[in-house]
């Protein structure tokens, strides 16, 4: 088999699970590491239509998929979710925690349940993903894991107090287990997206879209396909040498 087969040959046989890879952001993050010959198991939690379509989409393009259920803020959901995710598509190479949710609103005006909902998803979502991916990616000493932060974690928008502290604790929390697991071979990197044209920037955009390019260097909201094409990179071997990291993916998102 000449070099180059063999490559294709090992890439053929990975394997990514992404969580809330539906819709938006998750979706081009499935659809670019299909691309990249990893099958996918494409988690969603109410949107089973956006995953089947998913799903066809890469398969469309000759690519491995399965959509597959579970809520994220559910530990025993996760177990689950791993455990189908490896009976279809083989042992999992990488982890994507994209999987996340906004609960805006000030503060005072804002009631426990709204922390609760943000942060049961946001924080509790990736701490259960990642311990699933850390037990199996320890024993095999390989093993990628990319977080999706926010530019709120650093620069938060007024309303964001229950949003913003979710992302920072996924920044910490995953240069803690960069730290814990970087010995076993295993990567942990966070991508911190900014301004993204998704249903969850939808209603923000319709309102404020004037000021938010005004906030933002490049004049322009980011795409799916922009932060993808960075959490594939981090994902890849080309990143061998990156972990404990949070990559701006954000346009220069208020650096004036
Ligand atoms: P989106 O369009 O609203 O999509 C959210 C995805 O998360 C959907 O696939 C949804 O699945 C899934 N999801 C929500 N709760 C879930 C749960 N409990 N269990 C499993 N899946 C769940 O959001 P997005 O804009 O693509 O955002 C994706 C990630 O990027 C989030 O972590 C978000 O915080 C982050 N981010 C986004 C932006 C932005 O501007 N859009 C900026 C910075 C960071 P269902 O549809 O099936 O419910």
């Amino acid at each position: 088999m000449s070099e180059e087969n063999e490559a294709k040959e090992e890439k053929e046989t990975r394997a990514a699970l992404v969580t809330g890879a539906s819709r938006g952001i998750g979706r081009a993050i499935a659809l670019a590491l299909a691309a990249r010959g990893y099958g996918i198991a494409v988690n969603y939690r109410a949107d089973e239509v956006a995953a089947r379509q998913t799903v066809e989409d890469i398969e469309a393009s000759g690519g491995r998929a399965v959509a597959l259920w579970a809520d994220v803020s559910k530990p025993e959901e996760v177990a689950g979710l791993f455990e189908s995710a490896e009976n279809a598509l083989g042992p999992l190479d990488a982890l994507v925690c994209n999987a996340g949710i906004t609960r805006d609103g000030l503060l005072g005006a804002s009631v426990p349940e709204d922390f609760e909902a943000v942060f049961g998803i946001n924080v509790d979502g990736v701490v259960n993903a990642c311990r699933e991916a850390a037990k199996r990616f320890i024993s095999r000493r390989s093993g990628v894991i990319v977080n999706i932060s926010s530019v709120a974690a650093q620069r938060p928008g007024r309303g964001q107090t229950n949003y913003a502290a979710s992302k920072g604790a996924v920044e910490s929390f995953t240069r803690a287990l960069a730290v814990e697991i970087a010995p076993r071979n295993v990567r942990v990197n966070a991508v911190a997206p900014g301004l993204i044209e998704t249903d969850m920037t939808a209603d923000l955009r319709e309102v404020a879209e004037e000021e938010l390019e005004r906030r933002i260097l490049m004049k322009r909201l980011g795409k799916p396909e922009e932060v993808a094409a960075v959490v594939a990179f981090l994902v890849s071997d080309e990143a061998s040498y990156v972990t404990g990291q949070v990559w701006n993916v954000d346009g220069g998102f208020k650096l004036e």
